[in-house]
């Protein structure tokens, strides 16, 4: 057997591609965006025409034919410069259209996807609620059917790219009965943006994370052909949680791009900056400090990998994938918080990424489950019940 932790040519060229349009598109413009708390759309409209929102999707729903390991390559390079690209990619793909493609009928793949994949158009994920996160199970929105209608009530939290121009549509999760056993029936429903009685409230204010679109949903009485209904009644649990499994594959390679990033500018300011008549790179205070996070990003990028080559061949990885989301966004976050030192005063200021990295980084810590909920699937996958 041949161990080959290399990137095959197809992953890499992938790679420097994202690689130089992040360096040479993202970087000279998104400090603005992130200021003024603006959604990049040129930005996000040049991803769209390179092919990026359509990686993991096949070429027949207007995709590039690629895999999942694809995005996340890629997520990893734009959150080296940017997490709030990244993230809108992140959504965009991973909870937005892979919803649709893997659970949605013919008609709504036709319908939904070629839009979709090619950035014209996001999808959100709207599974969160102001009462319930980590325990997505305790979701309070219903939908009930009447007649060929789906009349849905309830409010969701924190749903990423749900208000931009070009958001067509929010999937959401919703109680529409209760089983045999008493338990609640959850479905998936596909709302499509516009419709009356789906309200998006104004961005809220966040720490990082700041030139992407999140948004509180409410739900009043709000109508949809009974069609919308995402695969099997009754499917919506199980297909949030697998979701959501993939989901953290990509959150753990986007930590790693975060990571990386400051282990870049780390790097280089060590080469710059002077103190006491000497660069700060020349002290082994600061060569340690470096060497930790460098050392926290190439074992985090092994543990995405893995997760991800064992959900590319079809394997069990819900272990993996939350071992990577945990120990990548640690990492995300150390890293983050050692760049801002080594970068002193400017680390503070703006002008430099690493503040934005700081601020970028505590939020993977915390989206697509956080760092306890990653541990209690672990221990669980260890039979701790
Ligand atoms: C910027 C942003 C974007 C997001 N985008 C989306 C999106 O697109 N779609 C979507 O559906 N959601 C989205 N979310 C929601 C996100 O997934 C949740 O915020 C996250 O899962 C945590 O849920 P919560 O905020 O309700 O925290 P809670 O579940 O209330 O947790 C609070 C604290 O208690 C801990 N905790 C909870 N239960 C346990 C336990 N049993 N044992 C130990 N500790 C526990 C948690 O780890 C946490 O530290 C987004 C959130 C943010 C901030």
């Amino acid at each position: 057997m041949v161990l080959d932790f290399r990137l095959p040519s197809e992953y890499e060229d992938l790679r420097k591609t994202v690689e130089e349009f992040a360096r040479e598109e993202v970087a000279p413009v998104i400090g603005d965006y992130y200021e003024r708390c603006e959604f990049p759309y040129p930005i996000v409209a040049k991803m769209g025409q390179m092919g990026l929102l359509g990686l993991p999707f096949p070429e027949e729903h207007g995709g590039m034919g690629g895999d999942y390991f694809a995005l996340c390559v890629t997520l990893e390079e734009l959150a080296r410069v940017d997490s709030s690209v990244a993230i809108t990619v992140e959504a965009a793909t991973s909870l937005g259209a892979m919803p649709i493609y893997r659970f949605g009928t013919d008609e709504q793949k036709a319908r939904w996807l070629p839009s979709l994949t090619s950035g014209e158009m996001l999808g959100a994920f709207g599974l969160t609620e102001p009462g319930s996160g980590s325990d997505a199970g305790a979701l309070a929105t219903t939908a009930r059917l009447e007649g060929d209608e789906w009349v849905i009530n309830g409010t969701k939290a924190f749903i990423t790219n749900s208000g931009t121009d070009i958001t067509g549509l929010v999937t959401v999760a919703a109680v529409t009965g209760t089983l045999p056993d008493g338990r609640k029936e959850i479905s998936s429903i596909i709302v499509p943006s516009g419709t009356p009685g789906f309200t998006v409230s104004k961005k809220y204010s966040k720490v990082g994370w700041n030139a992407s679109d999140t948004r509180e949903l409410s739900f009043s009485d709000c109508r949809v052909p009974a069609a919308n209904l995402l695969g099997e009644r009754g499917r919506g649990f199980a297909q949030f949680l697998r979701t959501l499994d993939e989901g953290r594959v990509a959150i753990a390679a986007l930590s790693v791009g975060l990571a990386q990033g400051c282990v870049d500018e780390s790097v280089r300011y060590a080469h710059e900056r002077e103190t006491f008549g000497a660069k700060i790179g020349t002290y082994q205070a600061i060569q340690f400090k470096i060497a930790e996070m460098e050392a926290r990003v190439h074992t985090a990028r092994l543990a995405y990998y893995e997760a991800a080559s064992r959900m590319l061949r079809g394997e069990p990885f819900k272990k993996q994938a939350a071992i990577a989301k945990l120990v990548s966004s640690e990492a995300a976050m150390d890293n983050a918080r050692d760049a801002t030192q080594i970068f002193g005063g400017y680390g503070f200021m703006n002008e430099y990424p690493v503040g934005r990295f700081y601020r970028d980084a505590k939020i993977l810590e915390i989206g697509e489950g956080t760092s306890e909920v990653q541990k209690m699937l672990i221990a669980r996958e260890l039979g701790l019940r």
